[in-house]
């Protein structure tokens, strides 16, 4: 449990402070002295430090001086109230070093501060870092540090190694040095993961740099690495650094699950979850390059229902919608392997079968008209036409679409719950 140490004489005050605090899930420490407050630093163990300026004893500022000068904070937030918030002596405070600074009459600020600060450091990380270090001290180090925040550590002496163990293993983030055991340095471990094929080339790369040298930094961020940690490393320092990492790679793999979906469900119909006529689109000219350059033919075939006018009129129109699963059900059952079904307009299905020759595919799709013919979803009587087309060389998908869908039309005109071929 997070702990924060509040600091103000007045006991009404404090109490307002602890109720922020507490809302969190913080565990409060209370002082009522800057004198008390120093006491209770020196013993340790606070996570974060919220005070007022008017301290009774000594102004915030000359509190936070005297702890600074004793080392007494660490690396945990100094946040400081004001009961005559001032820009000027604000703007003093945070030079000073003070983290950030609130108006006692409107405790929102704090309250952001509080929630923000809390989640972040509450915040567990999970995965394992490929962490690439060739000292023991700082190896250890590093990994103790990650493995505080939740991570799980894989640790190698040389690029080479870590390279190798790179193209095998899934990493979460890679944390590397420069200077390595071997004769390759961090930056070939930074350029190996940005020429890895696929996903795994975004990994985030942290990259350990002597705290001297600005020109080594500057290469080691244009060779592809994220971000930078100087060493000798702060440990709070990596773990927010590695934190801010992580979260940014999760908001970009969330973004990306969500335009798959947005994509899948652009490309698929709500009534019958077949897929729609964009997806044809899409998906032909792969089917149609590949008939081209083996030499094997391929068929598309329109179906339209016959006179759904009529079922809707007479049977109401979520009948209909009724009528239009049923036979999406027995087109799609009727589906093998590298066969497409899309619902491509209304009433309208268009199924492609890629290496049937011709004979054996009018064979397949007069048992499809039988099989709707007989159907008889909810008791209605339906029936389909159907027009067929094998492409020809050189042929473009709107030729071959435009002959199927002219056989159709033949079907209709020749009575309609029949096959016909173009
Ligand atoms: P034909 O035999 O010549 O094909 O006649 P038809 O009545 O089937 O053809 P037409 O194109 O005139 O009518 C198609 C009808 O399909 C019109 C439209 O209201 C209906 N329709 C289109 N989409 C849906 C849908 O999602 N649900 C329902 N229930 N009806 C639909
Ligand atoms: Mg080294
Ligand atoms: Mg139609
Ligand atoms: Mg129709």
């Amino acid at each position: 449990m997070l702990k924060a140490l509040l600091i103000d004489p007045s006991r009404f005050q404090r109490s307002v402070m602890a109720s922020v605090f507490a809302r969190r899930n913080v565990a409060v420490t209370l002082a009522d002295s800057a004198a008390a407050g120093l006491q209770m630093l020196a013993d340790g163990g606070f996570d974060i430090v919220c005070f007022s300026h008017e301290l009774g004893d000594m102004r915030g500022t000359d509190f936070f001086r005297e702890a600074k000068r004793r080392n007494l904070f660490g690396f945990c937030p100094a946040l400081m109230l004001s009961a005559s918030p001032d820009k000027r002596f604000f703007d003093e405070a945070i030079a000073l070093g003070i983290t950030e600074c609130f108006p006692k009459t409107d405790l929102l600020g704090l309250e952001q501060y509080v929630e923000q600060w809390e989640s972040r450091a509450n915040r567990r990380l999970s995965g394992r870092v490929l962490l690439v270090e060739d000292s023991d001290t700082a190896a250890n180090f590093c990994s103790e540090v990650m493995h505080g925040l939740g991570l799980q550590v894989v640790r190698f002496k040389t690029a080479e190694e870590a390279i190798a163990s790179l193209e095998r293993e899934d990493y979460k983030v890679v944390l590397t040095d420069f200077v390595l055991e071997g004769l390759q340095t961090g930056l070939s471990v930074i350029r190996a993961v940005r020429a890895q094929p696929g996903r795994k080339r975004e990994l985030p790369i942290l990259a350990l740099s002597a705290i001297d040298s600005v020109a080594r930094r500057v290469d080691i961020l244009r060779a592809g690495a994220n971000d930078f940690v100087t060493k000798p490393v702060v440990a709070e320092e990596l773990a927010a650094r590695l934190g801010n990492l992580l979260v940014l790679r999760e908001l970009f793999d969330q973004l990306e699950v969500q335009h798959e979906l947005v994509k899948e469900m652009a490309l698929r119909d709500r009534l019958t979850s077949l897929h729609n006529r964009h997806h044809l689109v899409a998906e032909m000219p792969a089917l149609m390059a590949e008939a081209a350059a083996k030499g094997t033919p391929l068929t598309l075939v329109v179906v339209d229902i016959d006179h759904f006018k009529k079922i809707n009129d007479g049977y109401g129109h979520s009948r209909g919608d009724e009528v239009l699963v049923a036979v999406a059900d027995i087109l799609r059952g009727a589906c093998r392997g590298r066969q497409l079904l899309v619902r491509y307009g209304g009433e309208e299905f268009v199924l492609v079968l890629p290496g049937t020759v011709p004979i054996q595919a009018a064979l397949a799709v007069e048992r499809l008209r039988e099989r709707i013919e007989a159907a008889k979803p909810g008791d209605i009587p339906v029936t389909a036409s159907f027009g067929m087309a094998t492409l020809h060389p050189g042929e473009t998908f709107d030729q071959l679409f435009t002959r199927a869908d002219a056989a159709v039309y033949e079907a209709k005109r020749g009575g309609r719950n029949q096959v016909v071929s173009a």
